[in-house]
């Protein structure tokens, strides 16, 4: 029953390594920024209230986040284990986070980082751009998220200091599979 908050800089590969484990393990992976997009593209309430954040590329504001990702985790689908990709973003979101999960009594087992240098980052963001057709892969939303990423969520990772398991997201796909299911293992 794996339940791991997984972490990085946008571009860092999350989105993809959460795929492939959520197939793997049959645990869904609770994304917010995917969330995002679907409620935008489907224009609801939630969607136009997130709408201009996403654009540029800055944090959608904690409250509005928390409430989303709390009401996703007490749906029954959870008990199976979970991947959370993209939350916490904040020192806000991971306390509000501790407190939810012993709440519902579901500890997690692991928070990886996976580390990925800045210049690394922007090529990989800039060719998603192309290949996905995101809106914020431009050169200014990329600017913005990384500058959210620095002031907002790097803090975290000393939050979760004697917790967080620094992972090198620089080799090809499969290789940082490998590397965080022989840390799991
Ligand atoms: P992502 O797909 O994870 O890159 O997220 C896309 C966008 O969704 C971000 O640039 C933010 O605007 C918003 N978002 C996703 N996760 C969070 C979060 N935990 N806190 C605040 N905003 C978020």
């Amino acid at each position: 029953m794996p339940r791991i908050i997984l972490m990085g800089p946008p571009g860092a590969g999350k989105g993809t390594q959460g795929e492939i484990l959520s197939d793997e393990w049959q645990v869904p992976r609770i994304a917010p920024g995917d969330i995002f997009r679907a409620e935008i593209k489907e224009g609801t309430e939630l969607g136009v209230k997130v709408k201009s954040f996403s654009d540029s590329g800055r944090l959608v504001p904690d409250e509005v986040v928390i409430e989303v990702i709390e009401s996703r985790l007490r749906q029954p689908d959870t008990q199976a284990g979970w991947i959370l990709d993209g939350f916490p973003r904040t020192v806000a979101q991971a306390e509000a986070l501790d407190n939810l999960l012993v709440e519902i009594n579901q500890p997690y087992d692991s928070v990886i980082n996976l580390d990925v240098p800045d210049q690394f980052l922007i090529d990989r963001l800039k060719a998603r751009a192309i290949d996905q057709g995101r809106v914020d892969d431009t050169e200014e939303v990329i600017t913005n998220r990384l500058e959210e990423y620095n002031a907002k969520t790097r803090p975290l990772l000393d939050f979760y200091a004697d917790k967080v398991k620094q992972i090198d997201g620089t080799p090809s796909m499969p290789e940082v599979t490998e590397a965080i299911k022989d840390f799991l293992a």
